[in-house]
């Protein structure tokens, strides 16, 4: 297969488009850097079959030749990051969802969506099937993120009833691992370099609010375990497993061996009380579910974080 990777120069995309390539197939990574970095995909360069476009793909886009499947990840993800750039951040999710849906069109290409597990916004179903709606504030500030991800989920099923389109759809629950940004101010990044410096833990709120970390190998095989199956609507791709924050930052303390102490910020608007997948559907159909428990995880990721902070790799 030929894939379209966007996004792919991100933490998820660039573990994308190295197993793509590990199992064979040619890769053509599109990516403006906006919260990426070529360096994510630097040891995929030289190899057979990858190719990196620098591209804004709300803009316009042509790819050459055949494309057999189009995975769009571009977005800004993390609340930092997209609460910084929310006009950039609608137009990936509305225009940029677009174009690629135009493209996957014109190359008769299997297209698969990497939504969000915050299109379930601040959930009173819990744990969150596919079958739930939602609650999410539009005019709140994550509505920038929430909204244009739901908008994408839309547009992607409106191109597989009007164009017959063979489409995927990936709702994505907090993932971690190496290569992510140490200054994208998620909460697993935050407390890794807050550990590993030994300054306190910055928890927000009183720390009951929860989130379920999946890391980023198991969400990667549960991606593409969707991507070869013949689903077409919306799949739970997450770790079920339930932490309050104040219990994630006694695990990342545990796991780093630091002598940090916790401290309390204020929450932020809107910051969802409580998240965790339903995957029963996952298992059903794709057999899949993750492996790797949260200890674990975090040690692997820990020793990734020592190895590049202050390199200016991350
Ligand atoms: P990331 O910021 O590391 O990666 C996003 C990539 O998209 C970056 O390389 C960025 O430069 C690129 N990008 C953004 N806008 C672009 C544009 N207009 N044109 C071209 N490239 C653009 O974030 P991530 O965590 O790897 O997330 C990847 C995808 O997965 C996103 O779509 C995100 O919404 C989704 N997702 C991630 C998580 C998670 O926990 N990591 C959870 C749910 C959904
Ligand atoms: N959080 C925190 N301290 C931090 C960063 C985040 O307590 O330094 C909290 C945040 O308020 C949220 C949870 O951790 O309740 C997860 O935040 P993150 O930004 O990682 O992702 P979200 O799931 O909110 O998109």
């Amino acid at each position: 297969m030929r894939v379209v990777v966007t996004g792919g120069a991100g933490f998820l995309g660039s573990h994308l488009c190295a197993a793509l390539l590990a199992r064979g197939e040619e890769v053509v990574c599109v990516d403006n850097l906006v919260t990426g970095a070529a360096e994510n995909v630097a040891e995929l360069y030289g190899g057979d079959g990858f190719s990196f476009l620098r591209h804004d793909v709300s803009d316009d886009l042509y790819v050459a030749g055949a494309v057999d499947a189009v995975l769009h990840f571009a977005s800004p993800a993390s609340p930092r990051d997209y609460l910084e750039l929310p006009i950039q951040t609608l137009k990936v999710g509305s225009r940029g969802t677009h174009n690629l849906l135009g493209l996957a069109k014109e190359k008769g290409a299997r297209f698969l969506l990497a939504s969000t597990s915050e299109v379930y916004g601040d959930p009173d179903v819990h744990p969150q099937p596919e079958a739930y709606w939602g609650n999410v504030n539009p005019v709140g500030p994550r509505g920038v993120y929430d909204e244009a991800k739901r908008f994408a989920e839309a547009m992607t099923m409106a191109y597989h009833r009007v164009h017959g389109i063979d489409v995927r759809i990936a709702r994505i629950f907090n993932t971690y691992g190496p290569r992510m940004r140490a200054s994208d101010g998620r909460v697993i990044s935050n407390f890794l370099v807050q550990a590993i410096e030994g300054k306190p833990l910055t928890v927000y709120g009183d720390g009951s609010q929860t989130r379920s970390f999946c890391y980023v190998d198991d969400e990667v095989a549960g991606i593409l375990a969707l991507l070869d199956s013949t689903h077409t609507g919306p799949v739970n791709i997450g770790n079920p497993d339930e932490f309050t924050v104040l219990e994630l930052a006694r695990h990342v303390i545990e796991v780093t061996g630091s002598s940090s102490e916790v401290s309390f910020e204020p929450l932020p608007e809107d910051d969802p009380r409580q998240r965790r997948p339903d995957i029963s559907l996952a298992r059903r159909l794709l057999g899949w579910e993750p492996k790797v428990p949260l200890g674990e995880g975090l040690a692997r990721t820990a020793e990734w974080m020592r190895h590049h902070l202050g390199t200016g790799g991350v």
